[in-house]
């Protein structure tokens, strides 16, 4: 009480400003109300994959989902992966600004979809890349989640091989390179899941590790993630 007190009077002495335009903003976050609605919002699209697309009668999925069944059963993305949004993602996992992971998991928070009894996983890193980064990126856009009563397990699984990023492979390699690069360390029976990350580009990585955790008894795994490339194709 006496906490959100100071936050209130400090707020209304010195107004955070937005770090899009440097308005001044009593936001929560910090961007202003404008910067905010100005942002690349991915429209409505595929509920699998979040490709955008029309909405063809009843039809939720795309074509490319209905025909191949993603072990991934939905995925949320909030934007479209271009700037800002794209400076951010950067600016987070190169030049390790955390500021940027509170904002992003704060609009991420905003938007997630209700869900009971769900576990987030943060799409974990290979521990020689943690061990460079010094973060996973995606446990820290995961944090904020929690105020809205998620519960967090960042040790389910973990990567078995140091990959290639994906971002460096034409399409084709990236499922062999993805081909079992993920252990799961304890069962998820009965279990739904949640992936965080921050970026879905052909979402072959978010697919991999779906499949390994619906291997070792989740019931659904789905994903939320801050930004989608364009482009459509779930694998
Ligand atoms: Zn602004
Ligand atoms: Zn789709």
């Amino acid at each position: 009480m006496v906490y959100n007190w100071l936050n209130i009077t400090r707020n209304w002495l010195f107004p955070a400003s937005c770090r899009l335009c440097a308005a001044a903003t009593h936001h929560e976050l910090s961007i202003c109300h404008h910067c905010y609605r100005e942002l690349p919002w991915l429209p409505p699209g595929c509920t699998t994959c979040a490709t955008p697309q029309p909405t063809a009668g009843n039809l939720t999925q795309c074509e490319a989902c209905l025909r191949l069944s993603p072990d991934l059963d939905r995925v949320l993305a909030l934007f479209e992966y271009r700037a800002p949004v794209d400076q951010w993602v950067r600016g987070l996992k190169f030049h390790g600004d955390l500021t940027l992971a509170k904002l992003l998991g704060q609009l991420l928070a905003e938007h997630a979809p209700e869900r009971q009894n769900v576990l987030l996983v943060p799409v974990p890193l290979h521990r020689h890349r943690l061990r460079q980064r010094g973060f996973n990126q995606a446990l820290e856009i995961a944090r904020p989640l929690r105020r809205r009563g998620y519960r967090i397990d960042a040790h389910c699984c973990s990567r078995k091989r140091h990959t290639p990023p994906q971002s460096e492979l034409p399409a084709k390699a990236r499922l062999h390179n993805l081909h079992d690069a993920f252990e799961v360390r304890h069962s998820v029976k009965g279990n739904n899941i949640v992936l965080i990350d921050d970026v879905f580009t052909t979402g072959s990585t978010l697919n991999s590790l779906a499949a390994s955790l619906k291997e070792a008894g989740a019931v659904k795994v789905e994903a939320w993630v801050i930004a989608r490339t364009a482009g459509p194709g779930t694998r």
